[in-house]
């Protein structure tokens, strides 16, 4: 597709008019006529929307933010919905049909927005425990029956429980353990550039130190993508889901307008309004601690988010953004490859932390890199 910017005129310019007021992000169309305009106030409000859904927030509509606005456009009730083996349907109203199946105790699997084999299954299980035609389409009858039923399953939804339970499984020890990593950006896509920093070197430097590390240790570490490329965010998620991956860790710093915006935050996969992967927030509450202990960053805290890395990644995932390039300290820190080691080395011992399902008596910050080896070696003599 054409990219859309600021200056563009024309009809596909009023279709992301449309879905940007329907989202609220713009007035209503006041009945103006005459071609629509990409002007000041589109640009802003596609920057807004490309921040709500953790897309690059450059303010121009490429195929990503494209695909993300179509999707966005769709409300539960708009169209019916079914499994089409060859073009599945995609959108919010689908996110909202596997969440709503989950919370009546259907495994609808992890909600992504797509409509697939296993949110069809559930849905004819859901159709035929309320004896309702159980055609696997979801039009207005199954969605009245979806609508009218009060939520059974608190706190525990099928999905998040078995990767809980997978975790537990897998036993404190790290050998063996098959993690990606996922430096952010590359190639073309230099992520945020301050004074001739990129955060795509950054990214590729964190990974390659965190690599190292896991290696040392005996686990199966993966980079999501080579040092000069960028894939897409759902390529990336592939990569790992074809890998089988146990972990996705994503690695990021960030920038902002504001030289005073600092700051270490970890994200994990959540919709905000119940729906959490409690392994992966599990695994982002050590990685915020971890960092935070050990560089004295500012703590911007852990927040669910329904990023495509992390909705299409289907083992736990989260996404750090370490400190601010275009804050003084942060970027001081980011410069200092001593700082970079521990980041990278607090991203491990957070790992280890997670497999040992927070059963271990020291403090946040202070397990070293060689405590952990030393550790991974006396269990590996006593299997
Ligand atoms: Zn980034």
């Amino acid at each position: 597709m054409q990219l859309l910017h600021r200056g563009d005129v024309g009809p596909a310019v009023s279709e992301i008019r449309n879905v940007l007021a329907t989202l609220g992000l713009l007035p209503p169309p006041n009945g103006h006529v005459g071609p629509a305009t990409y002007d000041e106030s589109v640009e802003h409000a596609v920057r807004t929307f490309q921040q709500q859904r953790g897309l690059i927030t450059d303010g121009v509509v490429g195929p990503a933010t494209y695909r993300a606005l179509t999707d966005a456009k769709w409300r539960l009730g708009d169209r019916s919905l079914a499994y089409f083996v060859s073009r599945p349907i995609s959108g919010d109203d689908v996110f909202a049909l596997q969440e709503r199946l989950l919370e009546l105790g259907y495994d609808a699997g992890r909600p992504d927005g797509i409509f697939g084999r296993q949110t069809e299954h559930a849905l004819r299980n859901f159709q035929r425990e309320y004896a309702l035609n159980s055609d696997g389409i979801c039009g207005p009858a199954t969605l009245r029956s979806l609508r009218q039923l009060a939520p059974k399953v608190r706190g525990g939804r099928p999905v998040y429980l078995r990767e809980q339970e997978k975790v537990r499984r897998a036993g404190p020890r790290l050998r063996g353990k098959r993690i990606v990593i996922d430096p952010g950006h590359g190639g073309n896509d230099r992520g945020a550039v301050v004074n001739g920093v990129a955060e795509a070197d950054l990214a590729w430097d964190f990974a390659r130190r965190l690599e190292g590390r896991m290696v040392a240790t005996g686990m199966e570490a993966l980079i999501s993508r080579g040092p000069n490329s960028c894939p897409a965010d759902a390529d990336r998620a592939a990569f790992a889901n074809e890998a089988g991956a146990d972990l996705f860790l994503s690695l990021h710093v960030d920038a902002n307008r504001s030289q005073q915006a600092q700051g270490v935050a970890t994200f994990h996969f959540g919709t905000g309004n119940g729906t959490t992967s409690n392994v992966g927030e599990a695994l982002a509450g050590f990685l915020q601690r971890e960092v935070v202990a050990r560089t004295a960053m500012l703590d911007c805290r852990t927040h669910p988010k329904s990023w495509e890395v992390l909705r299409w990644t289907k083992m736990p995932a989260v996404r750090i953004e370490a400190g601010y390039l275009s804050n003084p300290q942060d970027r001081a820190r980011l410069l200092d490859p001593g700082f970079r080691d521990v980041v990278a080395e607090a991203v491990l011992v957070a790992v280890k932390r997670l497999y040992l399902l927070g059963k271990d008596d020291q403090p946040t910050g202070t397990f070293t890199f060689d405590d952990l080896l030393r550790y991974e070696l006396s269990r590996a003599e006593g299997a």
